[in-house]
């Protein structure tokens, strides 16, 4: 069981204490109006000043106390229900204390309780109307109509809170949803899916404007070898420190993205091919570089596919086609190296 479903009753204490305490005056001034007997006066303070602290009790003495304050609720509605014909019929207080509890089971985010409510609340009304076959009294005064309206207006805005509350939540969820949707969470570097929109987009804007755009894939080269040889927990050191050379290396406005396993991609806007082979160049010297400080033996060295768009290109597979055979062709003549595609042929960019 949850702490928020263990502590259930100690939110709804004071939310009742309060509420019942402001149906008490509306009922009061209903009795006031249609001069009732003393026992009606007795009933009206047990039900609404002494429940509360008795529904309070129940669920904190119950080994569960989310049902048990579940049926609290169901008996709120009961009391409600009561009321009415005790009240003879008057209409408004009757409505209020209908709408007011029977909302309050919904907002309570408990499944069906507010269905679950009507008929306690219509056989309350029902079995005390035979019972006591009260003379319907419908009108009210202005003291009644005044005594309704604090509980109409305090329950109307502790409902609106609890909304905006449960709204701003929301939505600041699902901010963080989405960013964990849009970032790898290995390597902080963008997600494959979101990098791919990403790419799709820069593609269209290409074909839009034809201004520059480049395409990098990068591979860890024998990255099997690495986790074989030093196990995953280091291969998985090894994609972080790799992550964070590329995120180091590339400019502000460049996507870097982790396409899955030891493959990364990086999309650069605005650059010419020979920007995006510096770029890249760059991240490969780095890779290489690199040293981590557990193993300072190991050596780790990538190649590098690098494709411009080109108006040819009719989708972004074929531009990832491109880098991919460039990467294939950097894998082929010896890995550590930079290839690129498109237009500019097969060639090695940048021997190791
Ligand atoms: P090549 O030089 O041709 O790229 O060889 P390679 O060994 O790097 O190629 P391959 O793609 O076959 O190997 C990639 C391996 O990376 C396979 C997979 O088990 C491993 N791998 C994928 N994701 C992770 C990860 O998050 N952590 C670790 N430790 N290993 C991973
Ligand atoms: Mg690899």
């Amino acid at each position: 069981m949850t702490l928020q479903r263990h502590r259930i009753h100690r939110r709804i204490y004071p939310l009742r204490i309060l509420g019942m305490a402001l149906g008490g005056l509306s009922i009061a001034a209903v009795l006031h109006q249609n001069q009732a007997p003393l026992a009606l006066w007795a009933t009206m303070v047990a039900t609404c000043l002494a429940w509360p602290h008795l529904a309070y009790l129940h669920a904190r003495l119950s080994p569960d106390p989310h049902r048990a304050e579940a049926r609290n609720l169901l008996i709120d509605s009961a009391i409600a229900g009561a009321w009415v014909p005790l009240m003879q019929f008057c209409l408004l207080p009757s409505v209020v204390l209908v709408m007011v509890t029977t909302f309050d089971k919904l907002s309570s985010g408990i499944r069906r309780l507010w269905l679950q409510s009507l008929p306690g609340m219509a056989g309350a009304a029902l079995l005390l109307t035979l019972w006591l076959q009260p003379q319907p009294r419908l009108e009210s005064s202005l003291t009644v109509v005044l005594c309704a309206l604090p509980l109409l207006i305090v329950h109307t805005f502790a409902v609106s809170v609890a909304s905006y509350r449960l709204i701003r939540t929301v939505s600041r969820q699902n901010q963080q949803l989405e960013e964990l949707r849009r970032t790898d969470l290995q390597t902080g570097l963008y997600s494959r899916d979101h990098w791919l929109q990403q790419a799709q987009a820069a593609l269209d804007a290409f074909q839009a404007s034809a201004r520059p755009v480049c395409l990098l894939i990068i591979d860890i080269d024998h990255f099997k070898s690495i986790n074989d040889q030093y196990g995953h927990t280091v291969g998985d050191e090894v994609i972080r420190a790799v992550g964070l050379i590329i995120r180091q290396s590339v400019r502000a406005h460049d996507w870097a993205g982790r396409y899955g396993g030891d493959e990364f991609t990086v999309l650069c806007p605005q650059a010419t091919r020979d920007e995006a082979q510096d770029i890249a160049q760059r991240i490969r010297d780095r890779i290489e570089g690199l040293r981590l400080r557990e193993q300072p033996q190991l050596k780790v060295s990538s190649s590098i596919g690098l494709a411009a768009a080109q108006p040819r290109y009719q989708s972004l597979r074929e531009w990832m086609n491109a880098a991919d055979a460039a990467l294939y062709r950097a894998k082929h003549a010896g890995r550590n190296q930079v290839a690129a595609g498109g237009d500019t042929g097969p060639g090695r960019l940048a021997p190791a």
